[in-house]
């Protein structure tokens, strides 16, 4: 039978606040991430990111080269154009969008730090901003 962890390691849930300025946009919280990653001080496990709205999300993608971020918001806004849906909140599109980007990553921690590809970023999504939004971070040890 496995050993059930001990309360002592885990880590509660942590949070920091991401203010946009725009009503789409795609903002690098990579430094952010990591900031709550050394906090934790968990070296090796999982990290998981989640944002607890509707119409944000959260993905990993370039953040290199800015034009990716431009492509990206720019044809999200043609595959799901703002418009008439059944909700009448007139954000509906924002919705769509947040859905189609998720709500949650699991990257991986090794040796104190995220493993995140060499032109990786996590961005937070904002689809209808500006507004202040809220990342949750968990740190689960192990490996
Ligand atoms: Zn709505």
């Amino acid at each position: 039978m496995g050993q059930k962890p001990k309360i002592e390691d885990t880590t509660p849930r942590d949070s920091f606040e991401v203010p946009t300025s725009s009503r789409s946009q795609m903002v690098d919280i990579t430094a952010r991430v990591r900031e709550m990653v050394r906090r934790s001080g968990i070296s090796d496990g999982i990290c998981i990111v989640y944002v607890p709205h509707t119409t944000a999300g959260i993905t990993v993608n370039e953040n290199a080269d800015p034009a990716v971020v431009a492509d990206i918001l720019e044809h999200l806004g043609k595959l799901v154009p703002q418009g008439r849906y059944r909700h009448r909140e007139g954000n509906a599109d924002s919705h769509i969008k947040a859905s189609l980007m998720g709500f949650s990553l699991a990257l991986i921690l090794e040796g104190g730090d995220l493993e995140l590809g060499t032109w990786q970023g996590v961005f937070l999504c904002e689809f209808d901003g500006p507004r202040r939004r809220r990342v949750w971070v968990k740190v689960i040890p192990g490996g």
